[in-house]
């Protein structure tokens, strides 16, 4: 298997336009995502299926066996420690890997299985006596395309007679030389100049073509044209399959404009809700007093695991500098962090290593709050125009119905404006948030 030379995750959040921080701010996101997920999403949701052809019988895998693998990929599969398709794979299993081949668009959040369920497709539909390239796979970054490569590689581990190379910048191959791999994975500039410019993949030979993360491929300048132009090239018969955690109306059209005839797999995010939350407000003064409220609330409570959000980087590292001086121990989660790094911090919170996690919004949407039983809002979210953003201040605070434990938020007030925004927030959910007296703390818990 081919490895990139050089394969360090820079960090994504270096911006030079506002249009450029916004996309990779989402391909960052969606790479840590990868990285923190080690195992399944949970979800009780159900899988919503539409069918190109309605009348062909519809059928979902319940075991691996069903599929009927080849034996080497199926130990591979269970190498990994699958045991059971998960449930987007039940019904997108079978669909891809059907003979004949049929289109697909799957949307389902991040963690849920799309990019082991693709790999698992490409795998099993290449022709390893062949040596020319047949599967065809892009990812809106190069980080993003090395890590869906080692998911490949993994379970391809007892089948090396499948090779895999990776169609990314710093790969430079001599123009007219054939490719042998049989997959190729990579970002779409690089695979259009490699079928086009080069010529070291011919696209009429293509049997399966996946676009992985359509939602942050279609957010890059350039890549839609790019993959459509790759798209073109490729025999009708081709298999295309299409992945995204979140179908936006852009994505959409987009899906549609790549996958013809496509069958449709639908995998709802569970719901969030208060429910199950105790708010509260503390009223301060300013960032000083905010901290000595913060220390009142932690003592009082015996808290499982606590995450303290802040606007700015500069907030999080001066309280997590306080909290610290205090005696606690600290994790710290900055923009300014690899997206690698982030994920060692996620890890350790996970792990329980550390007890508290300060954090500035951007960098925690990764994070699943199961575990956290108190979430405090040193400041409350807002958008760009200082308005309340509910959308964030329920993920942040939010639990999914079914597995949700009850848990405390404390938003702190220091101004008008942030009573206004609480006032917001209050109205939007229609749930009262109560005053709290710090140095009466009683009540919470
Ligand atoms: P997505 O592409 O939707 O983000 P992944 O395919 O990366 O999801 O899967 C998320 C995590 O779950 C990975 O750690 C992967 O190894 C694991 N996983 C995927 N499918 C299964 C399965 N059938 N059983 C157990 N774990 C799985």
């Amino acid at each position: 298997l081919r490895k990139p030379k050089n394969g360090t995750v820079k960090n994504l959040e270096n911006g030079t336009n506002v249009d450029r921080e916004e996309t990779e701010d989402k391909a960052a996101q969606s790479l840590l995502n990868k990285i923190i997920h080690t195992s399944l999403v949970n979800t009780t949701s159900q899988v919503e299926v539409l069918q190109r052809d309605p009348n062909s019988p519809l059928y979902s895998v319940k075991t691996f066996e069903e599929l009927r693998l080849k034996e080497a990929l199926l130990k591979g599969v269970y190498d990994m420690g699958f045991n059971r398709p998960s449930k987007i794979q039940e019904n997108a299993l079978p669909m891809m890997l059907a003979e004949p081949p049929q289109n697909l668009i799957a949307q389902s959040q991040s963690g849920t299985g799309k990019t082991a369920a693709f790999s698992l497709a490409m795998l099993s539909h290449v022709n390893p006596a062949k040596k020319f390239t047949q599967c065809l796979c892009i990812a809106p970054t190069y980080e993003l395309a090395l890590q869906t490569g080692k998911v490949i590689e993994q379970m391809g581990k007892f089948y090396p007679e499948v090779k895999l190379a990776y169609a990314i910048r710093g790969n430079k191959l001599e123009r007219g030389m054939k490719l042998q791999e049989q997959i190729v994975i990579g970002t779409p500039g690089t695979v259009l100049d490699w079928c086009t410019k080069l010529k070291i993949i011919d696209p009429k030979k293509i049997s399966v073509f996946v676009l992985d993360e359509a939602d942050v491929m279609i957010a890059t300048q350039g890549h839609q044209d790019q993959s459509i132009r790759i798209q073109r090239m490729l025999p009708k018969e081709c298999q295309m399959l299409l992945f995204s955690a979140t179908f936006e109306d852009s994505v959409w059209k987009f899906a549609e404009r790549v996958v013809p005839d496509p069958n449709i797999i639908k995998l709802k995010r569970e719901e969030e809700t208060l429910d199950t939350i105790k708010q509260y407000y503390v009223l301060c003064n300013n960032n000083k007093e905010k901290f000595t409220a913060l220390c009142n609330i932690y003592g009082a409570m015996t808290i499982a695991q606590a995450m303290i959000f802040c606007h700015t980087r500069k907030t999080a590292g001066w309280l997590a500098g306080e909290l610290t001086k205090e005696g606690h121990v600290v994790a710290l989660l900055s923009g300014e962090m690899t997206v690698e790094q982030r994920a060692a911090v996620i890890e350790r919170f996970r792990e329980g290593k550390e007890k508290v996690l300060v954090t500035t919004n951007v960098c925690s949407r990764g994070i699943d709050v199961e575990q956290v039983s108190v979430v405090i809002n040193f400041d409350l979210p807002m958008d760009k125009d200082g308005n309340a953003d509910n959308e964030t201040y329920l993920h942040r605070i939010g639990r999914t119905g079914r597995f949700g434990k009850r848990g405390i938020a404390v938003n702190m007030i220091d101004s008008n404006h942030s009573m206004n925004i609480l006032k917001q927030i209050e109205e939007h959910f229609n749930k009262k948030i109560n005053k709290l007296d710090t140095d009466e703390l009683d009540e919470i818990e």
